[in-house]
């Protein structure tokens, strides 16, 4: 999921020293969310299809003697215990007993509380970042050990790529994708809680469930129609009652010539699958008065 853009080292006696990184932190949307259970902790059991995005928010990670420092210019991100970027970066730091510090800028183009797991990722970015700036030298699979301690979705935020999510979202199965799928977002301005959704889901209110196995082939075998026949997300039925107005997104969408569309995550963000990208800009123009647009493609 993660490319590192950018890295600046210096040479010291011989030995060469990361000072800063910079690194793409990938949104995501679930192309399929069930909700199958309870799980004893009383955490809701789900079982979902994730798909990486092409669009991402940047983090630049600069060494420092000691602390954590972050600066985002986004009115409704934390900049300090709050944010999970610092929550990872600390955990890391203890994890492993190293006391070098770091100052983070996260570039914010991700809408917050979307449904598209931006903070996750950042916490994620920030994991994989740290681990090669402070030379830790940790394997992709400890890093998602400490991350899912900070949060479900920051495994798969690590894996990136396409993948089935089962317990929590933590339990990961990597599957075959289809890159380079065009995709509209369109985040109305209502910022959505995703605990909130989960704790009013009525599993007798669900008259439709998604079919997983169908997505899981549809994708294997790159059947793009098949995909799309089998968007399907059971959290739509608390949001889009909470937020009619989403509904509404997703009409104008198909009307607007979307091949198919489908609530994110816990919402409020809707995806739109379409046949191009030059299409999905089209489309795009025609939902601006709706909230905030992105035009990107599966990664
Ligand atoms: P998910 O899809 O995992 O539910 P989301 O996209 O709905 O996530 P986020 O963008 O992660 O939601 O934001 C949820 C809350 O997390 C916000 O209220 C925000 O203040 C807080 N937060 C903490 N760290 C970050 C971060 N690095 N980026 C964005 N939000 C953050």
């Amino acid at each position: 999921m993660f490319e590192l853009c950018w890295v600046n080292t210096k040479t010291n006696k011989g030995e060469v020293i990361i000072m800063e990184i910079t690194i793409k932190a990938r949104a995501k949307i679930n192309l399929t969310l069930d909700v199958v259970g309870r799980l004893p902790d009383g955490y809701h059991e789900v079982e979902m299809v994730m798909q990486a995005l092409e669009l991402h928010d940047t983090l630049t990670l600069r060494s420092q003697e000691e602390g954590i420092a972050i600066a985002c210019d986004h009115p409704q991100v934390p900049t300090g215990e709050g944010n999970l970027v610092y929550r990872c970066a600390r955990a890391l730091q203890q994890a492993t007993g190293i006391d070098r510090g770091v100052h983070i800028t996260i570039d914010k183009r991700l809408p917050v509380a979307a449904g598209l797991a931006g903070g996750s990722s950042n916490g994620a970015a920030a994991l994989i970042g740290l681990n090669k700036l402070w030379n830790l030298g940790l394997t992709r699979e400890q890093l998602m050990e400490i991350g899912v301690t900070l949060g479900a979705d920051i495994p798969f935020c690590i894996l990136g790529g396409t993948a089935l999510a089962k317990g929590k979202g933590e339990k990961l199965t990597p599957l075959q994708g289809i890159k380079g799928l065009p995709v509209v977002l369109v985040n109305p301005p209502m910022g959505v809680s995703t605990a909130e959704v989960y704790k009013n889901f009525d599993g007798a209110k669900v008259s439709h469930r998604p079919n997983i196995r169908a997505m899981i082939d549809a994708l294997a075998s790159g059947d793009c129609r098949g995909v799309v026949d089998n968007l399907g997300n059971v959290l739509e039925t608390v949001t889009l009652e909470m937020h009619p107005e989403i509904a509404i997104i997703k009409v104008e969408l198909l009307a607007a010539g979307a091949l198919g569309v489908l609530m994110s995550g816990s919402g409020p963000t809707v995806f739109a699958i379409t046949t191009s990208q030059e299409e999905g800009a089209k489309i795009a123009q025609r939902l601006t008065h709706r909230g905030a647009v992105f035009v990107t493609s599966t990664s």
